[in-house]
């Protein structure tokens, strides 16, 4: 199993204001099935073609879609993935056609949902056991690694007391983290 950043999110802040706001795109490749975690913004389209390309792949390549949430600077190139099964939760409202991702739902040997409730009611983050390692692909569950440092919940939030529970289990699994708008780090509080 490989777990591949395709594309680090970002966000752009004035003062308190968000100005732009791109998730993160992960790619896992479980030597079986090929996995993204959410899909940017829909500006992003052909920085996620020419990654995928690069490592010879073509959006048609992928077999499953999971969504973090539904907020549209991560689900903004779902489009493009015409072959893949779509997974959120439905505390997200997902259209008919999604498949459900509730707690301790595998889409895919290796790779499991973990339900991470907080900056949204239906956050899920995508659990990844490679080896030792356990990756954790979690949208703004964790927004950025400043957010881990500090242990100071999403800004935008329906509950920072989840919010921080949903950090807590977050830290105590992964050994790496795939926060929704920086780039990955290790754990190590
Ligand atoms: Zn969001």
């Amino acid at each position: 199993m490989r777990v591949i950043p395709i594309k680090i999110g970002s966000i752009l802040r004035d003062d308190e204001r968000i100005l732009d706001a791109r998730s993160s795109v992960t790619l896992i490749d479980t030597g079986e099935k090929r996995i993204i975690v959410d899909t940017g913004h829909q500006g992003d389209r052909g920085v996620i073609v020419d990654s995928l390309s690069a490592r010879g792949l073509t959006p048609e390549d992928i077999d499953v879609v999971v969504n973090t949430h539904l907020h549209l600077d991560h689900c903004g190139c779902n489009l493009i993935f015409s072959e893949a099964v779509f997974y959120a939760h439905q505390g997200e409202n997902p259209p008919i056609h999604f498949r459900r991702a509730d707690e301790g739902t595998e889409v895919a040997s290796g790779v499991s949902i973990m339900h991470t409730p907080g900056h949204t009611a239906g956050s899920i983050s995508v659990i990844a056991r490679t080896g030792s390692s356990v990756y954790a692909i979690v949208g703004d569950a964790i927004p950025t690694i400043e957010n881990y440092e500090t242990m100071s919940p999403p800004r935008i939030n329906i509950d920072e007391r989840l919010a921080l529970e949903s950090m807590k289990r977050i830290i105590d699994t992964a050994s790496h983290i795939i926060p929704g708008h920086g780039a990955p780090f290790e754990t190590t509080l």
